[in-house]
């Protein structure tokens, strides 16, 4: 199958932290980052790896998905567990009866491998088809976010006490007590997001996770229930590139800002006339 340019979209936007950001000296590897979300450049400025980024947007995705319908069209499977994903590596992590494994799904196809594409897509969750998984690429990009105000480094980070929390009984445990190092309040990161060929209702799901952060909701990893780790996004900014500008795109030409209410539009439409259809994978029987 010949791989066809459909559209692209840049997401720009400014994101200024209302509370503390925690900084960690290596990556976290959980996908959500709940831990260490920002590192630190060689000259000591701190960043936002996209992942962490990532990982943040996918996993609020995923709970709006659950929100709305548990079955049909829309749905989040959970990555993090080999047996409640959406399409298994193999036959002996299958939990519930309509999943197929990755195996299955290759001879069913009886190893043509455009049918896959379409079996693997199929069968594959809403934010595994949007944000990818081990078999699907994801067709949305995060760009590691710089910092937008660094006229002032050394006041950009402050190392803070931290107190150890037991975590079977909940309390402060004695003595135990570390430094941490946090980004401070005020500052402020550049974000870009792209996306490939996403459909309408598709960008209009993205789109609706970033209206939570621009209400200042999506917390960025970090000690989160201890408080650090919310900003809001701001000046958000959508540009799109699709057949009808992609010459002028490609001979220099910068495409028009767009506004991101028609996506958010499809995005309800598809999901009321999603609601009123059955069809697709009927997880009613066993919901996830
Ligand atoms: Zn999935």
């Amino acid at each position: 199958m010949f791989e066809v340019f459909t559209n692209r979209v840049i997401l720009c936007a400014t994101l200024e932290m209302e509370t503390a950001l925690s900084v960690g000296s290596h990556l976290s590897f959980e996908p959500i980052g709940t831990d260490l979300p920002v590192m630190k450049l060689p000259d000591g400025l701190p960043f936002i790896p996209g992942s962490s980024i990532k990982g943040a947007v996918r996993a609020l995705s995923e709970r709006i998905l659950r929100s709305i319908n548990r079955r049909l069209e829309f749905w989040a499977c959970n990555p993090l567990d080999p047996y409640e994903t959406c399409v298994p590596a193999s036959q002996d992590k299958k939990k519930h009866p309509w999943q197929k494994s990755v195996d299955e799904l290759w001879r069913e196809a009886q190893q043509n491998e455009e049918r896959f594409s379409q079996l693997l897509a199929k069968h594959s969750c809403t934010t595994c088809r949007i944000f990818g998984s081990p078999w699907l690429a994801s067709r949305v990009s995060f760009k590691d976010a710089y910092l937008e105000n660094s006229q002032d480094p050394p006041m950009i980070t402050q190392i803070r006490d931290g107190v150890g929390i037991d975590r079977d009984l909940g309390a402060a445990k004695q003595k135990v007590k570390y430094d941490f190092e946090v980004v401070v309040p005020g500052t402020c990161f550049g974000i870009e997001i792209l996306t490939e060929n996403l459909e309408d209702w598709e960008l209009g799901l993205l789109l609706s996770v970033l209206r939570f952060w621009e209400e200042g909701h999506l917390p960025l990893g970090g000690k989160v229930t201890r408080g650090p780790g919310w900003g809001r996004l701001k000046d958000l900014r959508l540009k799109r590139v699709d057949q009808s500008n992609l010459l002028k795109y490609l001979t220099g030409d910068q495409p028009a800002q767009e506004s991101a209410d028609r996506y958010l539009q499809a995005f309800r439409d598809y999901v009321k006339s999603a609601s009123g259809q059955r069809g697709g994978i009927n997880h009613a029987q066993d919901p996830l």
